[in-house]
């Protein structure tokens, strides 16, 4: 590990740089290139004052990083994260430009964050804060600039306030401003699930490659939020797996039998954790990644899978619908181990590419069935997952690096058109 880190974890821009500059190798990518992609094409820090409901002031830092737009507009969540930090956001903006090029969506990396902790906000504290970093960002978005989206403690009531606020400012309708909104205000059918769905079809086309029958997996899922409570749902829905692990912040459980989604859910939703379910065992976070099961799933933070765990890890395969869950050290070990990793930016692009459905609906004014949604989403992840395992037969390495190798060339050659380089 390097310098910068905190905590024993790598600072996640450096984690990034890193992955790059191994990928760069690996193809040989022009110097001139790898100049360019080695940091985003420009950042923007704002402070944003919100009268809070005691009628005090308080002022929050948020950010918006435009990593690289050669391939179309910016496009990436908002994180709204108590630890959020630019080095972090740089990071999550550097993998949303990987990530859009690996499902060959015509449009460019950036990610936003404002550092609060927004489980400590009333709902009028946290419709102020983001209409105020909409004011702030104002001039950096747009349908054809730049379009957020929900990530970490975002939602689609917050989008929606935040499309409001921006069609207030430019005084026109605007809904491709922003993807991820409520389906009553142009949000795309499927959006809701999308990212742990892509997932599904990407795991889908891995198992069937490495001749696992996922209707006899036993799985473990990291995370009960938007991407992992959707992973639990869709794995017992699509494939009959068998979850026998799942936690949130507050720790896991263990169930050799497995769990219901519903059940599990429903007792989330009465204690305010899935710890403690009747029947199961309690374990931590860092059990569950360790444990005997064929499928592991984070969904949940960055750097989880470390040097110090990798080589008690168990699973045959690895779906990083978190953004971030594997150091480069890890990767190594579990290339070794003949562990598949699949790689975060693959894995999740679920996400972003409904939301690129969200954004053409929007433009066009003409939207579309929840059935030509999955249709289309299982092929761009079915295709993305080919090329990706394609390439890391074809070049020997593992699938992060085959997955950057193909993202950076197309990034590279669309700013070689464009005349960058
Ligand atoms: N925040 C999600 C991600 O990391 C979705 C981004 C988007 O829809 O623009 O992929």
């Amino acid at each position: 590990m390097k310098m910068g880190q905190e905590n024993g974890k790598m600072d996640p821009f450096e984690m990034a740089v890193a992955q790059l500059e191994k990928a760069a190798k690996i193809i040989r990518l022009d110097e001139q290139a790898l100049e360019i992609l080695r940091e985003p094409m420009q950042i923007l820090q704002v402070r944003i004052p919100v009268k809070m409901d005691d009628g005090t002031t308080k002022t929050f830092t948020g950010f918006r990083v435009h990593y690289n737009n050669a391939r179309g507009p910016l496009k990436g969540g908002i994180r709204f994260h108590p630890e959020e930090k630019l080095s972090t956001v740089k990071a999550l903006a550097a993998w949303m430009t990987w990530k859009t090029a690996i499902v060959d969506i015509p449009l460019g990396g950036g990610k936003g964050g404002i550092i609060c902790d927004p489980k400590k906000l009333s709902p009028g504290e946290l419709e102020r804060l983001s209409r105020g970093y909409v004011r702030a960002v104002g001039e950096f978005i747009g349908p054809e600039v730049d379009v957020p989206a929900p990530d970490v403690y975002t939602t689609p009531q917050i989008m929606a306030w935040m499309m409001d606020e921006y069609e207030k400012l430019t005084r026109r309708s605007a809904p491709g401003v922003i993807t991820g909104k409520p389906l009553e205000l142009g949000g795309s059918k499927g959006r809701g699930d999308a990212t742990a769905r892509g997932g599904m079809y990407s795991l889908r086309e891995v198992a069937k490659r490495i001749g696992l029958d996922l209707s006899k997996a036993t799985v473990a899922v990291q995370g009960f939020g938007n991407a992992g409570q959707f992973a639990v749902k869709l794995v017992r829905e699509m494939f009959n797996s068998k979850v026998v692990a799942i936690s949130d912040t507050k720790g896991g459980i263990y169930s050799k039998d497995g769990f219901e989604f519903d059940e599990v859910l429903e007792h989330k939703k009465k204690t305010g954790s899935v710890k403690g379910y009747p029947g199961a065992k309690d374990i931590s976070n860092e059990d569950l990644l360790e444990l005997d099961v064929d499928v592991l799933i984070p969904a949940a933070i960055e750097e989880v899978l470390t040097a110090e765990n990798a080589d008690r890890v168990k699973a045959k395969i690895i779906l990083e619908l978190a953004n971030g869950p594997t150091t480069p050290e890890a990767d190594e070990i579990f290339y070794r181990k003949n562990i598949v990793v699949i790689p975060d930016f693959l894995a999740n692009a679920g996400g972003v590419t409904v939301s690129y459905f969200e954004w053409v609906q929007n433009v066009s004014g003409y939207y579309w069935d929840e059935d030509d949604v999955y249709e289309k989403l299982d092929k761009k992840m079915s295709k993305a997952t080919k090329e990706v395992f394609d390439q890391s037969d074809k070049l020997k390495v593992d699938p992060r690096m085959a997955a950057y190798t193909l993202s950076i060339k197309r990034v590279a050659d669309a700013m070689k058109l464009r005349g960058y380089y």
